[in-house]
């Protein structure tokens, strides 16, 4: 594995969340870490890319593709009981309400959308809990792609339903029985396998990470969240601007995106990640899955599992883009524990009548947390990306509720 210098593009200002530095870098994030041929296939998809998000054609495409099949733009709610009791302003940007329920559709139609425009017939994913794959899965079907998705053996036994839908949506489900059968070795797997098949198949990758273009990639098609909020907040708000943006991390896309939307205002970001998986507040530098950033490691720099009752949020790394706003002390980064993103759940289903995904439960619990401990002082306006609805977490809060 080397890091081969094919980048064209000139620096760019880093940190204002525009284009990554040369080299696909952000400060010392990001790269292309990965063999010759799959280098090759990385390059083709930064041009395609880049020729495609300058093509108004492109763009329109999207666009409608967004609004008649994914449901945009998603609304922004005033979360009102639940804000007079925390003594703030508390908006949610609601990606539950997309077409299969999350913000992850955003990315996998864009990406299927190019790998049309590159003649590729086929998609390859990886997936944890199955949430990628489906929405993979999805877009594919819509676009008359195949889709081959990657699953570990654990999570393909503790995700049945998933399994099912992804299958019922025409893909095809490879198990993956190495390591620790889980979404680091189904990655692996998912990357190994596009080595063969880089001709026919694009490799949609389901966050802000992997190698460059996939990080920069994946937040522009994230984009929309921050764009979308940014026009809904300078309606809705006094200050035009909320005070707070949170967002939870797993790979970071969600945050990305919505991040994107207010890196050039005094807005503060907050990334909140899972208290046993918190690859920004908690990461040290490695390299994985193609690209340098931080990731959880042990003493001998192996990279450790994450734990999270968050399917989404255990993934032990965060992307290079976060690693570096964190650096740059732009965004930081804070965690939440299982029992406080319970808790926070069952509260917004409780005061609004929305029963969040886990892994947003995460935002929510520090913003409960932070405005008890006075970091969210009294009369803050705070934008909450919502990223999914709960449906899917249902029976994991019936065992502990
Ligand atoms: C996958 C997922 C996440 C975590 O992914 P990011 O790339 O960090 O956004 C968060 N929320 C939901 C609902 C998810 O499905």
């Amino acid at each position: 594995m080397r890091d081969v210098l094919l980048w064209p593009e000139p620096v760019e200002a880093a940190g204002t969340m525009g284009r990554p530095q040369a080299r696909g870098r952000f400060g010392e994030y990001g790269g292309r870490y990965a063999p010759e041929s799959l280098v090759e296939a990385c390059r083709e998809v930064d041009e395609a890319f880049r020729e495609a998000w300058a093509d108004p054609g492109f763009r329109g495409a999207l666009a409608r593709l967004l609004a008649v099949h994914a449901g945009r733009p998603t609304p922004l709610t005033p979360a009102r009981r639940l804000s007079e009791a925390l003594g703030v302003q508390l908006y949610l940007k609601r990606e539950d309400l997309t077409h299969t329920g999350s913000h992850k559709i955003n990315n996998v139609l864009g990406q299927a959308l190019l790998a049309t425009r590159m003649g590729r017939r086929r998609l390859i994913a990886e997936t944890g809990a199955g949430q990628h794959g489906v929405a993979t899965a999805t877009a594919a079907a819509l676009l008359g792609l195949e889709a081959t998705v990657f699953m570990g053996e654990r999570d393909i036994e503790r995700q049945a339903l998933n399994v099912f839908r992804m299958r019922m949506l025409g893909a095809e489900v490879i198990p993956v029985t190495t390591g620790s059968r889980t979404l680091k070795d189904a990655t692996s797997e998912a990357m190994r396998h596009w080595v063969g098949a880089t001709g026919d198949s694009h490799y949609c990758v389901g966050s802000v990470v992997g190698p460059d273009p996939y990080p920069w990639m994946v937040r522009e098609f994230q984009r929309v969240i921050g764009d979308e909020a940014r026009v809904q907040c300078a309606a809705e708000l006094r200050t035009g601007v909320p005070d707070h943006v949170v967002a939870c991390v797993g790979g970071g896309s969600n945050a990305a995106g919505t991040f994107a939307g207010f890196a050039d205002t005094p807005a503060r970001l907050v990334g909140v990640e899972a208290e046993g998986g918190a690859g920004a507040a908690r990461g040290r530098l490695g390299v994985l899955h193609g690209c340098r950033s931080l990731f959880l490691q042990d003493d001998d720099g192996q990279i450790t599992q994450a734990h999270s009752i968050a399917a989404g949020l255990d993934y032990p790394g965060v992307g290079p883009e976060h690693a570096h706003l964190r650096d740059l002390g732009r965004a930081r980064y804070v965690t939440v524990t299982d029992d406080e993103a319970v808790g926070a759940a069952v509260r917004l289903a409780r005061t609004e009548g929305i029963v969040p995904a886990l892994e947003s439960a995460h935002a929510l619990a520090w913003v409960i947390r932070a405005t008890g401990g006075g970091e969210l002082p009294a009369g803050s306006t705070v934008l909450m990306t919502l990223s999914g609805r709960g449906d899917k977490d249902v029976s994991t809060l019936k065992e502990l509720l």
